[in-house]
């Protein structure tokens, strides 16, 4: 069975009753905080979505097949190998299973994640599904970066955001792998209460590197550090992860600053600048990502 994020719980609880009483569109966009999280949740809606229950019971038909890999109205679409694309073959193959009758009653669900890995062939294919969406079908886009995707696609889905897991969800998460209290609590300040990007960064190596670079980019945003020794922080650092933990920071002091009713330009410049170039990178993952980043530091001044 796959792993159920308990703030992804709700939503998936959700999404299946809307299924069981035949109000789920037949496509819809989930947002969610990082690309991990849209894995996540990628993995636990088909047992949601085609349990003969309705509650990924995990004893059905439906629920077995889906635990040996072997149920016929379920496609997934993912970025394969070292690939950070969704390619357009990959699409045709999904939209294929689409357009063939269900085996079962629950009907085809089609899944996308993360959604913003969609190159732009893949997206443009995608299109024609979305305008005439054959019977029975269901597909979900999952992303944390809903603002990458094409505005053709958005303005299609049904948009629904998926809530962020509370301080103490997030806590008990890293505990449960195992964390102490304090390494918890300092992975999860530097992935902005991102539990799943918190993971990723224990498990990178390069917890006290990150951090080191945030720090360099909090007081860039103060004019206390140049862009060149954000570059320099930046070398030997795995690129995604790196621009996952700058964006997470950047969105956090954003939040922040949006609640006392205040505007921050700079600070939304950087933000976007770092969405953009990490959606670049997809594209380009040879990009020279330190490099990249003092570039953008110039602009952003
Ligand atoms: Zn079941």
């Amino acid at each position: 069975m796959a792993t159920i994020l308990s703030w992804h719980k709700p939503v998936l609880e959700e999404l299946a009753g809307r299924r069981q009483s035949e109000r789920l569109p037949h496509a819809m966009l989930l947002t969610v905080g990082s690309d991990p999280e849209a894995t996540a949740l990628a993995a636990a809606l088909p047992h949601f979505m085609l349990c003969d229950n309705h509650n990924a019971c995990g004893l059905c038909r439906a629920c077995r097949l889906l635990e040996q890999s072997a149920h016929s109205d379920y496609y997934l679409c993912q970025p394969e190998g070292s690939s950070k694309v969704i390619k357009v073959d990959q699409v045709r193959a999904l939209l294929n299973l689409g357009a063939k009758t269900a085996n079962y009653a629950a009907g085809k669900v089609l899944i996308l994640a993360p959604a913003s890995a969609l190159n732009r062939n893949a997206a443009n294919a995608l299109l024609k599904f979305l305008e005439e969406p054959p019977a029975n079908t269901y597909l979900f886009l999952v992303s944390s970066r809903t603002s990458q995707l094409p505005a053709t696609v958005m303005s299609r889905c049904q948009k629904r955001i998926v809530a962020r897991p509370d301080p103490n969800q997030a806590l008990e998460f890293l505990q449960n792998r195992g964390l102490t209290d304090q390494r918890a609590q300092t992975l999860l300040r530097l992935a902005s209460n991102e539990p799943l990007l918190a993971t990723e960064i224990e498990d990178s190596d390069a917890a006290d590197a990150l951090i080191g670079a945030v720090g360099i980019a909090e007081n860039l945003l103060a004019g206390e550090a140049t862009g060149r020794e954000l570059g320099q922080a930046a070398q030997g650092l795995d690129a995604q992860l790196l621009l996952m933990v700058l964006i997470a920071n950047a969105h956090q002091f954003a939040m922040a600053e949006a609640s006392k009713n205040t505007l921050n330009t700079r600070l939304l410049q950087w933000h976007k600048a770092l969405v953009e170039l990490h959606g670049t990178y997809h594209r380009s993952p040879n990009i020279n990502i330190p490099l990249a980043l003092e570039q953008l530091c110039v602009n952003i001044r």
